[in-house]
């Protein structure tokens, strides 16, 4: 048993996550369709899950993550058509683009990748066992899932069979015997790729893959199985259907779902023109920022995108990694102060940290509160780096320690403040000054005429270039190092203390 409480979609309530094998999860999220690049949908899920994944480790359990790769599908069919190229190779660049985003997005990869086009033997076992205990029948050169044989198809939504059949779009075929049987095998059509089996030349349905690879990588149950809301049905109803079925036993303990996201509170489509992936977003905004921007809303309720969101997202991570910068800084300097006395600052939030942070994790993952605790820290972090008197300089120094540490420990899951500080900034600066249409060379002149006007003791002008600047949504900071400055994403934001 762990302290750690699950939202279970299909019990509907909040559990203790209690492993099938002591102190192990089996954790499965249902993976891309390598056809195209990624999109934000993929960062929220993906983003969700890695969440999940660094918080069951942090927490001691050892999990093993599996996500699969639908490498074979109507889509990659289509479009490997298009571009005159072979499926597999599309979908191989399609991977390698996918990785790209993904370590960009310090996401964890998963302990075990499995592909469809290298599970064939253990899809088409799994196919022979429903056949064999007549939840399936083969009807030429296809294979059905007979879904009136499985008596609690449509538990994970909560609808009967007939409701199902109302709201889907079914595929009206003299193959099956039920409309709402679904394919888990196709006969293979000219000019597709196609694998031998014993119904003849196909390639399998898009769900028995999942049933097949978690199967094979765990047993028949899992602990963990999460996916996107949209796959609730048909594609996690029928994953339940095709492993249950065959086994006779429960496949997933706790069954967990992101939310959608939403782009300026429309649905994201392309027909919309509201879509955006991955890489156009990584482009504008530095990957830290989609990361901490999906983070702020719990992972189950819809989040919404826009660029006013990643603005406030960008200059709430400038801040936190201009304090870091400040915070190493001082760290740096000030060696052999003596001891500390008395309490420290901030000292009973230190002492509970990481209870704390546990505690809000343990609530079903609850980053929304995890974010509140890290305001406090920072805001802590620049009280101690305000304590520059000689008397306070150890105590100061000590809590500065043990801040760096406490974050480190939140970053284990959180994975925002792992780029060295000076190089966050610089790379901030470069695409924000981009994104308010500014450029380097401009800036860098009117800081000019204003040291000009300041070493000519004409004030007047220095205000005015100042103000001017400001306008333009660049702060200046003047410190011992000279002047250095900022640009503030969200409008008529207040500048920055210094
Ligand atoms: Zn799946």
């Amino acid at each position: 048993m762990t302290g750690i409480r699950v939202y279970d979609t299909l019990s509907g309530d909040k559990r203790t996550l209690e492993p099938i094998e002591p102190n192990k999860i089996r954790l499965y999220a249902c993976g891309v369709t390598p056809y195209d690049n990624s999109h934000i949908g993929h960062a929220r899920c993906y983003v969700a899950f890695d969440i999940v994944y660094r918080y069951l480790k942090l927490a001691g359990l050892d999990v093993t993550y599996v996500r699969n790769f639908t490498d074979v599908d109507d889509k990659i069919i289509n479009r490997a058509n298009e571009r005159g190229m072979k499926a597999v190779d599309l979908a191989e660049e399609n991977i390698q683009a996918f990785y790209r985003d993904m370590d960009a997005l310090s996401i964890a990869r998963p302990d075990q990748e499995p592909r469809v086009s290298t599970s064939m033997p253990q899809i088409i076992a799994l196919i022979e066992r429903l056949i064999g205990n007549g939840m399936a029948y083969a009807s030429e050169g296809d294979v059905y899932y007979a879904v009136e044989k499985f008596q609690s198809y449509g538990k994970l939504g909560k609808r009967t069979l007939e409701d199902m059949q109302a709201g889907a779009r079914v595929e009206v075929s003299e193959k099956k015997r039920h409309p709402m049987d679904f394919a888990l095998w196709k006969a293979a059509k000219p000019g597709e790729p196609a694998w031998e089996s014993p119904w003849g030349q196909g390639r399998p349905g898009w769900h028995i893959e999942c049933s097949a690879m978690s199967m094979h990588a765990f047993g028949p149950c899992v602990d963990i199985h999460c996916g996107g809301q949209d796959l609730i049905f048909p594609h996690h109803e029928n994953e339940i259907a095709q492993s249950e079925g065959a086994t006779g036993q429960n496949f997933v303990n706790y069954w967990l779902h992101n939310g959608f996201v939403n782009v300026d509170n429309e649905k994201m489509s392309k027909s919309l023109g509201n879509f955006f992936t991955i890489k156009d977003v990584l482009q504008r905004y530095e990957p830290q920022v989609l990361r901490l921007f999906m983070v702020s809303t719990h992972y189950r309720s819809p989040i919404n995108f826009s660029d006013a969101a990643l603005d406030e997202a960008a200059d709430r991570i400038a801040y936190f990694y201009e304090t870091l910068r400040k915070l190493d800084a001082f760290l740096d300097q000030a060696g052999g102060v003596g001891a500390p006395f008395g309490p420290l600052p901030g000292e009973a939030f230190l002492e509970e940290f990481e209870a704390r942070f546990r505690e809000a994790m343990d609530e079903d993952f609850n980053t929304l509160r995890v974010l509140g605790q890290l305001a406090e820290a920072f805001k802590l972090a620049n009280e101690v780096l305000m304590m520059r008197k000689a008397k306070q300089l150890p105590n100061a120094l000590a809590a500065a320690k043990l801040l760096r540490e406490k974050l480190a420990y939140a970053d284990t899951v959180l994975q925002l403040f792992g780029a060295d500080p000076a190089d966050y900034l610089d790379r901030h600066k470069t695409k924000a000054a981009a994104r308010r249409g500014l450029s380097l060379d401009w800036i860098a002149e009117k800081v000019g005429d204003r040291l000009v006007a300041r070493s000519e003791k004409n004030w007047a002008e220095a205000d005015r270039v100042r103000d001017e600047l400001l306008a333009a949504g660049v702060v200046l900071m003047d410190g011992a190092q000279g002047t250095d400055w900022m640009v503030k994403d969200v409008r008529d934001a207040a500048p920055a203390a210094e």
